[in-house]
């Protein structure tokens, strides 16, 4: 008798047949959907599950398009390094953040950051990690000085971001991983303003780079998801914070996250020209009171980015703080036609947030000012659109403010 023959109808629709197995290889990577993976043997699941036998088991612990992402990420990342990098996939650039931090600082501890980190990471240290225990120091400016001098015994941890958000102010990499070695610390860097078009932060000593993909490295606003990438052993600890708290990367997004990298040097090209074009126009402007891009030679870290970044690339994002308060800068969102007022960075529109309100709104006034970010504060997220195009938005928002 059959199988078909064999069994019910109810049985026989949820044991149908297996996927054929890959002969050839699938040019781009197969979504695994499947939460769970099935063994011919008890002994075979026991041993996956523990480690001694590679393979997967359970989706939070590992997805092979989740695996796929990662590992393709540590590549970009690790391009030029010549120890090992290894990577891991979040749900989240904040589920990447908060597992890199969990993994490495405890009750106790203490960490140096950037005022002017972004926001969720500066609400996470403050509000979230302070109540178990870690104290956090926030240090105004990026003198490297200044993390030396904020550093104690129980520092853990020193966390930069490569380009600050909003401020675009350029870490020194290779300076802050002496202040963190020395220290008896580590560096760990957001790299998400950059990407590895710009710069690779493991060339300059960096202990770990974190990503949230959401941004440049899906490129099209679409896919939400983090990645931490560095030394095999260090990933392995914040792997570890990983699974135990469940913040994985979903397979659809990390199949989406992966077709952005394809892209990505591509689409961060012309942002970076097009940034540097806007960058240059809006400095002209008569109601414009600053510009910050590093790719502006005037730019406080404009040498610094230039010998950490590659050439001619310095970031899809430029900062505009018009003449005026807060009302000054959400009317400037308000008048443009093509630029979107929306959240998030690195997609293929340009899109505007008003810092103080949105991106910042967890600092206060003291600590936005310690951050740099002015009242009227407006960064761009250079899209894909004609540079003349965006440039024409802009002045024609700026001509209409009140
Ligand atoms: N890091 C930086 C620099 C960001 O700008 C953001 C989000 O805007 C994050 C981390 C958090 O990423 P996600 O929104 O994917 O959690």
């Amino acid at each position: 008798m059959s199988r078909d023959e064999e069994y019910r109808e109810g049985t026989r629709s949820v044991h149908l047949p297996r996927s054929p197995e890959l002969a050839s290889d699938p040019l781009v990577p197969p979504v695994v959907h499947s939460s769970t993976f099935a063994f011919e043997t008890a002994q075979e699941y026991a041993d996956v599950l523990g480690g001694r036998k590679p393979g997967f088991s359970y989706t939070r612990i590992d997805n092979p398009t989740a695996v796929t992402f990662a590992n393709a990420v540590a590549a970009l990342e690790g391009f030029g390094v010549a120890a090992d990098v290894a990577g891991e996939a979040f749900g989240s650039g904040m589920a990447a953040i908060s597992a890199v931090l969990l993994a490495f600082t405890g009750s106790g501890a203490h960490v140096v950051a950037p005022a002017a980190c972004y926001g969720g990471t500066f609400g996470l240290l403050r509000n979230v990690l302070a109540r178990f225990g870690v104290e956090s120091t926030f240090v105004e400016g990026n003198d490297p000085a200044a993390y030396r001098a904020a550093c104690r015994p129980n520092t853990r941890l020193i966390w930069g971001e490569t380009i600050a958000n909003p401020t675009l102010a350029v870490a020194d990499l290779p300076a802050l991983a002496t202040v963190a070695h020395d220290a008896g610390a580590l560096l760990a860097i957001d790299s998400t303003f950059a990407s590895p078009a710009v710069c690779r932060p493991l060339e300059h000593g960096v202990d770990l780079v974190i990503h949230a993909a959401t941004k440049y490295l899906g490129g099209h606003s679409d896919a939400t998801g983090g990645a931490v990438v560095g030394r095999p052993d260090l990933v392995a600890q914040v792997r570890a914070v990983r699974v135990d708290t469940g913040g994985i990367l979903a397979p659809d997004e990390a199949y989406l996250l992966h077709r952005g990298l394809a892209t990505l040097p591509l689409r961060v090209a012309r942002q970076c020209t097009t940034a540097q074009a806007f960058a240059d126009a809006l400095v002209r402007h008569p109601r414009v009171a600053r510009v910050d891009y590093p790719g502006l030679s005037d730019h406080p870290d404009h040498a610094l980015a230039k010998a950490l970044f590659d050439s001619g690339r310095y970031g899809g994002c430029v900062t505009v703080t018009p003449n005026g308060d807060q009302a000054t800068g959400m009317a400037l969102c308000d008048g443009l036609r093509l630029a979107r007022i929306a959240a998030s960075l690195g997609g293929h529109h340009t899109i505007v947030s008003h810092a103080a309100s949105t991106t910042h709104r967890q600092l206060d006034e003291a600590a936005l000012a310690a951050a740099g970010i002015g009242a009227a504060t407006v960064r761009f997220s250079m899209g894909l659109e004609d540079p003349a195009d965006l440039i024409a938005d802009a002045e024609q928002s700026l001509d209409a403010m009140p």
